[in-house]
């Protein structure tokens, strides 16, 4: 079979830049080893975070880094015999988190931010999904009034950026969500957010969409993918694809590919987990809730109430650890009435990272018709789409819609 261009995974971001390329007139086939957004762009809290115009920095407060060196913190955990592995990336996230570097990957990561909703949304009104898109924003909920002063005075410099929020006290907090607890002492609602109720959902309406429009969506282990007559080709359940350029969107995986080719990108991992839980009598939560005290959030999914972890810097292959999760459960039944577990098991979410809290996104420096698109970090759903309409206008050689020397391979 022969195709345009074969994308390889089909999570978030590889349906969106299948989508994009589809629409550019392009043959594309899209490859997984199973169905659409079924791994991480399954398991995620649904935030499309249109407010997060910072991105998650290594903490530099010497508390917080107490508390977690500790290991017993809600927010991070870390196995311990995995940190020799880890260190040096840590350091690297450390040495990219200083005030001067968060400042530019926070500039280099805005247009991208900026046309994150906008562009979830027009493609969730193509697929039929529109109704999936809540535009209500998410709640940053305090335990503590003095954290809660000093978030509004961080905020407060979010408002150059044209970020909107309500500063929420003890009264409108528990009137925009009336059976938050008498713990929570006030929060920050950010508008421009919005949110899903399922996902891995989306994502599979985006794979529904293309193939609706003639795009071949395959079977197919990534690890078979490698340089054929013509450009690429990967091995499927209907026989090898081959084409012109590859795009590796394999997010937390993308090293099975970028790896066996020479790159070394220090593209790591860090876990999360989520449960689902009923809520207690006639109790409902409307928005998404981060206790930011706590380090989770509660979101008011399709399956129940989705409470989701913090980071975990563990081996993407170890087996699961939930210790963050046991940890939240019972902060989480402080804040609000939560019933039983609706899962019977903890699911196991990667976040795939790059050091400096930018994506990989444009071509392969060493290898003509070699694309790669991953490393979306804690903002993966947010972030696919516009990733896909870079990436066309990148092939198709267009003004791009954020600068892609950010994005770079060759960065590193
Ligand atoms: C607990 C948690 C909460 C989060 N909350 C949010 C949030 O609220 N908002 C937000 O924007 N982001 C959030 N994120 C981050 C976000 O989920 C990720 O950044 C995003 O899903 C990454 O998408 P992706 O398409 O790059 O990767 P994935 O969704 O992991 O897709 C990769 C695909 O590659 C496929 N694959 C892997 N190996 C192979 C192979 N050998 N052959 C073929 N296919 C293969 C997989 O099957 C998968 O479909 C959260 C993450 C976690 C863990």
């Amino acid at each position: 079979m022969r195709a345009d261009v074969v994308v390889l995974g089909a999570g978030i971001v590889g349906v969106s830049i299948a989508l994009h390329l589809q629409e550019r007139g392009r043959r594309v086939v899209l490859v997984d080893r199973r169905g659409a957004g079924e791994e991480t762009s399954h398991g995620n809290a649904g935030l499309i975070e249109r407010a997060s115009i910072v991105p998650y920095a290594f903490p530099r407060e010497l508390t917080t880094l107490l508390r977690y060196g500790l290991n017993r913190s809600t927010e991070a955990h870390y196995h311990l015999s995995f940190l020799p592995k880890i260190a040096p990336w840590l350091l690297r996230y450390w040495r990219a988190s200083s005030p001067r570097a968060l400042a530019e990957a926070s500039r280099a990561m805005l247009p991208l931010i900026e046309l994150c909703v906008t562009e979830h949304e027009r493609l969730m009104a193509q697929a039929g999904i529109a109704p999936m898109l809540r535009k209500t924003g998410w709640i940053k909920a305090f335990r503590s009034q003095r954290n809660l002063d000093k978030a509004l005075a961080e905020a407060a410099r979010a408002k150059p950026f044209g970020i909107r929020y309500d500063a929420l006290d003890d009264a409108a907090i528990h009137a925009r969500e009336p059976h938050l607890s008498d713990v929570i002492v006030g929060g920050i609602h950010w508008l421009d957010p919005a949110t899903v109720p399922d996902p891995g959902g989306v994502a599979k309406g985006y794979a529904r969409l293309f193939v609706q429009r003639g795009g071949r969506f395959l079977e197919g282990d990534a690890r078979s993918f490698g340089v054929a007559p013509g450009g690429w080709a990967v091995d499927t359940a209907e026989g090898r694809v081959s084409a012109e350029i590859g795009v590796v969107a394999l997010g937390p995986w993308s090293d099975v590919v970028f790896a066996p080719l020479g790159y070394r990108i220090p593209l790591a991992v860090k876990r999360g987990y989520h449960m689902h839980y009923k809520a207690s009598g006639n109790a409902v939560l409307n928005h998404p809730v981060l206790d930011t005290d706590s380090g989770f959030v509660l979101a008011p999914m399709s399956q129940g109430i989705r409470l989701t972890t913090g980071a975990e810097f563990a081996s993407r292959e170890a087996p699961p650890t939930p210790v963050q999760l046991d940890r939240a459960e019972p902060l989480a039944r402080e804040i609000f009435p939560l019933s039983e577990r609706a899962d019977r098991e903890p699911w196991l979410g990667n976040r795939p990272c790059l050091p400096d809290m930018r994506p990989v996104i444009g071509p392969a420096p060493k290898h003509p018709g070699l694309w790669f698109a991953f490393g979306h970090n804690h903002h993966g759903f947010t972030l696919g789409p516009v990733t896909g309409r870079l990436v066309g206008e990148m092939m198709d050689g267009q003004a791009p819609c954020a600068d892609p020397y950010w994005f770079r391979a060759d960065r590193f």
